[in-house]
């Protein structure tokens, strides 16, 4: 497996070559950063292709938003579009303007839809905003007038969510709006407020209603399905499916199986180790006292790498399959962890734990901190040794 060192979220400032006392360069940018932060590429491809079986009729786009849910969109949109993708939704133009130097010739489609004045920087760029309602449609449509634009537009219908979209009621009258313009609709989208629970009855309730739309819009391909959307079965895969999460590993079926291959490591680094007799007062506040001797394990990472404050006295480090529990309020740039289960010698000055890794994945890490998978992943700091395999 190939192993690439990216070591500008860092320290941009590393030499690019061996450092005489012997360390190479990945070991020196590890050993300047509290945490490494480890990307399976490859995994990410993986995930990519089981989706795609999973929804066998239909094109499968990427959401890389939210610089691919940190983790790092110039590197994960490239390795996709090298296997087939060629179609990928950002949520701001921005995020588009720096997609498009990494992805020539993929479409990219904008969900959050262009604010007003930005709509030439779409055009220039080639980015397709999705249209969520009136005022967006007459600002694109002279723009596109004024650019000499004549593609295809996508809109979006509220089914059922009440985000983001074109009322049902108005498809009549978009339809009739777009003839007489220049353009066409070339995608109808929606999006699934309760995917993540199948048994949800307004899952099938926003099918049949984007289903409705089908006659309106004849030549235009439809979106509805996520990642979890994906999994409620093929009446809801419709032309294009639109996953993000279940690229990087979250899982789309919470409390089943997660089928989806892990793609996120983040191991911190052992600062210090000591044994505190019973009663000591363990970190800011003394919010948790040694009950007995105890030993203590200190980690260079902390909230402000996105080590959420909530898993204060809940949080986990691990020592292959043993848990290591955070003991008192994670602080800013470390965490403290009890280390009295762990055989002697295993967890010693300078060593590597796992915050999430195999024994416990995104989700269960935000299980663990009162939030969900996506919130941990684009939470991850910019302070870790990122190293992308694959
Ligand atoms: C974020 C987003 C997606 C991707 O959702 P996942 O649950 O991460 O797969 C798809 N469509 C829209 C409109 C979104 O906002």
């Amino acid at each position: 497996m190939e192993c690439a060192i990216d070591p500008s979220p860092c320290r941009p400032d590393i030499a690019s070559h061996e450092i005489d006392d012997g360390y190479s360069e990945i070991a020196l940018v590890e050993a300047t950063c509290g945490g490494r932060l480890t990307i399976d590429l490859g995994a990410i491809v993986r995930n990519y292709q089981a989706l795609t079986a999973q929804a066998p009729g239909a094109r499968v786009a990427a959401v890389v938003k939210a610089d691919a849910y940190g983790l790092g969109a110039g590197r994960v949109a490239p390795v996709l579009a090298a296997v087939g993708c060629d179609t990928f939704f950002v949520a701001q133009v921005q995020e588009g303007i720096d997609l498009r130097r990494d992805l020539p010739m993929a479409r990219i489609f904008v969900l959050n839809g262009a604010a007003p004045g930005a709509e030439a920087a779409c055009l220039a760029h080639r980015l397709e905003p999705v249209l969520n309602g009136w005022d967006a449609l007459e600002a694109w449509s002279r723009a596109a007038r004024i650019a000499g634009f004549r593609g295809p537009c996508a809109v979006q219908f509220d089914t059922g969510m009440a985000r983001f979209g074109f009322a049902r009621s108005d498809a009549e009258r978009l339809s009739a709006r777009i003839a007489q313009s220049d353009m066409t609709v070339g995608l109808v989208m929606s999006h699934l407020a309760c995917a993540d629970t199948p048994g949800d009855p307004a899952n099938p309730a926003q099918r049949d209603a984007i289903m409705a739309l089908r006659p309106i819009f004849p030549r235009a391909a439809f979106s509805l399905a996520a990642s979890s959307g994906i999994f409620l079965g093929s009446s809801y895969h419709l032309d294009l499916v639109r996953p993000g999460a279940a690229l990087y590993g979250v899982s789309p079926v919470p409390g089943n199986a997660n089928p989806m291959a892990p793609v996120v490591r983040l191991e911190s680094r052992v600062v210090q180790v000591r044994t505190v007799p019973g009663g000591t007062g363990i970190g800011y506040g003394h919010a948790a006292r040694a009950p007995g001797p105890m030993r203590l394990a200190t980690l260079a990472v902390g909230y402000a790498d996105g080590f959420p404050r909530s898993l204060s006295g809940r949080g986990s480090a691990w020592l292959h399959g043993l848990r290591l529990p955070v003991v008192g309020r994670v602080s800013m740039d470390s965490i403290v962890v009890d280390v009295s289960r762990a055989p002697d010698g295993t967890v010693a000055y300078g060593d590597f734990l796992d915050l999430i890794g195999p024994a416990n994945g995104v989700d269960g890490v935000g299980k663990e901190a009162g939030t969900i998978g996506y919130e941990v992943l684009t939470s991850l700091g910019r302070r870790y040794a990122r190293r992308y395999l694959g």
